[in-house]
């Protein structure tokens, strides 16, 4: 049976690592929390006891983790996994991080004997769960063909985007549209409070109207409409407001460098900043809604 070592079992990576479960694949999983780990268990992967555990004697590496500095940590250095993996090991890192990083991860990878690729994903939990994300790969042709079978366990859509970093620039640039939306599609909700109208009636209209949009029509940040979203569940996560603010400021610092003019980005990263000062943080991003109408 073929064997993934799988790092990161939080909101994504715990159904993602049930979806390679359920398509045949033997899962080593690792997690520094225990609960998060005695899940996974539970769902029929082996529990690792630390990162090289989890990597020794696996075809390929997938690893979820929140930030850049966790993949960091979890991959390099003599206690990380490109150093515990057997010579010729394939990295998929699905996490969401700055491109410069997954550049010099790749690099290091290649140096250490291995292929690496970036793959960020979009779908959110929902789609982790039910297996329709959509990848975006970063890195040679021929480890995206290698990784295909894999992603495609866990994914609707494995888009090849271009060499080492393309995948986290498309999902930076794929979330600074998303929350610039979901905060134009939150101010509309509100605004139609205010006139009275009702929310499910803006919804039957706006999302067959020009204003559609994932935001409105698959994820409503209003209450009703999208039962699925988490808005009918107090706004518990979901794609925490946190993991937006981290998106986007990776977003603003490549705008910076690369001198792109994305002045509603940088609005939408203040708006969420805001919300995360409020300690509302780790409520789902699309809470937003009634920060913004000072709820
Ligand atoms: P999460 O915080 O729910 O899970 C991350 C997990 O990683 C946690 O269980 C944590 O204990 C574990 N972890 C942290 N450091 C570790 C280490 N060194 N070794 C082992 N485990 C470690 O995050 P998530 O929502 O699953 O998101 C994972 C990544 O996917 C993030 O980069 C996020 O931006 C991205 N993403 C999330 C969503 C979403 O809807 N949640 C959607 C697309 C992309």
């Amino acid at each position: 049976m073929r064997r993934i070592g799988f790092i990161g079992l939080g909101n994504m990576g715990a159904p993602m690592a049930r979806n390679l479960l359920k398509a045949g694949f033997a899962v080593r999983a690792f997690d520094l929390d225990a609960d998060a780990l005695e899940a996974a268990r539970a769902a029929g992967a082996e529990a690792a006891n630390s990162i090289q555990d989890a990597v020794r004697d696996v075809e390929a590496v997938v690893t979820a983790l929140p930030a850049a500095r966790h993949v960091r940590a979890a991959l390099t250095g003599p206690e990380g996994a490109f150093a515990a993996a057997r010579r010729g090991g394939l990295f998929v890192d699905c996490s969401t991080i700055d491109v410069e990083t997954a550049r010099a991860l790749a690099a290091e990878a290649e140096a250490a004997g291995h292929q690496m690729l970036d793959s960020p994903m979009s779908g959110g939990v929902g789609g982790a769960e039910a297996g329709t994300l959509t990848f975006m790969v970063g890195g040679a042709e021929a480890a995206v063909e290698r990784a295909r079978p894999i992603l495609s366990a866990m994914g609707r859509n494995v888009l090849h985007a271009g060499g080492a970093g393309a995948g986290a620039a498309a999902k930076i640039c794929n979330n600074m549209m998303l929350a610039i939306q979901m905060i134009a599609v939150s101010e509309g909700f509100n605004l139609a409070a205010r006139l009275g109208l009702d929310a499910q009636k803006l919804y039957d209209i706006s999302s067959t109207a020009t204003a559609r949009c994932w935001s409105l029509n698959d994820y409503c940040p209003a209450p009703g409409p999208v039962p699925s979203a988490p808005s009918n569940r107090d706004y518990r996560p979901g794609f925490a407001a946190d993991l937006m603010l981290k998106d986007l400021r990776i977003a603003m610092q490549a705008a910076q460098a690369a001198g792109a003019v994305t002045p509603m980005g940088a609005q939408a990263t203040q708006l969420y900043a805001m919300m995360a000062a409020a300690g509302r943080g780790g409520e789902d991003f699309s809470g937003v809604i009634r920060y913004l109408d000072g709820v």
